[in-house]
């Protein structure tokens, strides 16, 4: 994996409970994202390559991964932090909490607490989100 990971606030969020937390955030330059977006593109198409010799789901697959690549190529170029994992206290049980998230910066993070089962969201600091 490229790029460099670097460590930020953030807050783990349940209902009106907030709790601090970190994220580790992986910044993708600009040679990064143009080599992702050429993988994005290569694995969808390679993939289209693959379907033609399935019998009757190739009517469908075929055109659907031919379109898939340029829109994973176009989201790839786009992102440049992938925030790799959160940990911090549990907003509602203090429960210390470490998952892996793997996320893009503008698609909402939820996750559950392992101890109390509650539905958690992470906020991110607004410098991440203008990126
Ligand atoms: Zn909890």
């Amino acid at each position: 994996m490229k790029g460099s990971v670097s460590v930020e606030p953030a807050e783990l969020v349940q209902h009106d409970r907030v709790s601090n937390a970190t994220v580790r955030v992986l910044g993708h330059d600009r040679r990064d994202r143009a080599r992702r977006a050429l993988v994005g593109l290569a694995s969808c198409w390679g993939a289209a390559i693959g379907a033609v010799f399935l019998p009757v789901l190739h009517f469908v697959l075929v055109p659907a991964l031919i379109v898939a690549g340029p829109l994973v190529a176009w989201s790839q170029l786009r992102q440049h932090l992938t925030v790799l994992d959160v940990e911090g206290p549990c907003p509602a049980c203090s429960a210390p909490i470490r998952e892996a998230l793997m996320s893009d910066t503008q698609t909402p993070m939820t996750l559950r607490c392992g101890n109390c089962r509650r539905a958690l969201t992470v906020r991110l600091p607004s410098h991440l989100l203008e990126s």
